[in-house]
């Protein structure tokens, strides 16, 4: 009797822990599949890190996407994205949604350098690092380096900053 009871604790023993890894395993494969596919929808958006689509920048909106989001919310991907987006995601595209701003063509900014007091609040403003200057020296944007983001626009107290079209290289 008691060697019975020792044998059904111990088959529910082992019954426990095999179950328990099977769920661990299919836990970390479906993170690792999650992760795969925040990449991939990643890889689509423009990485303006502009935050329009009102996530604190590509990564976090493509994570969010995975998770369900709407596809629609990148004004700088425009239709494309969304068309792209869609073809990954096997769903219908549907327009942009203009309350997070419309698509304009590929902007870039410059300082006019003659007004610029040097105080560096563009700088930390920049979500790509495509501003220079130290404190008290003009500053000077990376053309390359710039998506056209406009985060640098508000912080600057002499309003020394443009905002240009993007010549094509
Ligand atoms: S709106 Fe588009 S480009 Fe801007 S942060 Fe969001 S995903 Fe990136
Ligand atoms: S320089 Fe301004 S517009 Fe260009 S990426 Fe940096 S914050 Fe955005
Ligand atoms: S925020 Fe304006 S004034 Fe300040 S460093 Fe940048 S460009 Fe110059």
């Amino acid at each position: 009797m008691t060697a019975n009871i020792l044998i059904a604790i111990f088959t529910f023993a082992l019954l426990a822990l095999l179950l328990g890894s099977a769920l661990c395993f299919a836990a970390k494969r479906l993170k690792g599949d999650r992760n795969a596919l925040v990449e991939q929808i990643n890889a689509i958006l423009p990485q303006t890190q502009c935050g329009q689509c009102d996530y604190a920048g590509c990564r976090p909106y493509a994570a969010a996407i995975a998770q369900g989001e709407a596809i629609n919310k990148c004004p700088p991907g425009g239709e494309a994205t969304i068309q792209a987006l869609a073809n990954l995601l096997e769903q219908e595209a549907v327009p942009l949604n203009t309350e997070h701003g419309t698509h304009e063509a590929p902007q870039v900014v410059i300082i006019r350098e003659d007004d610029c007091i040097g105080c560096t609040l563009c700088i930390q403003a920049c979500p790509v690092d495509a501003i220079v200057g130290t404190a008290k020296q003009m500053h000077t944007v990376i053309t390359d380096a710039c998506t056209g983001c406009k985060l640098c626009l508000p912080p600057c107290p002499v309003d020394c900053i443009d905002l240009t079209q993007r010549v094509a290289a």
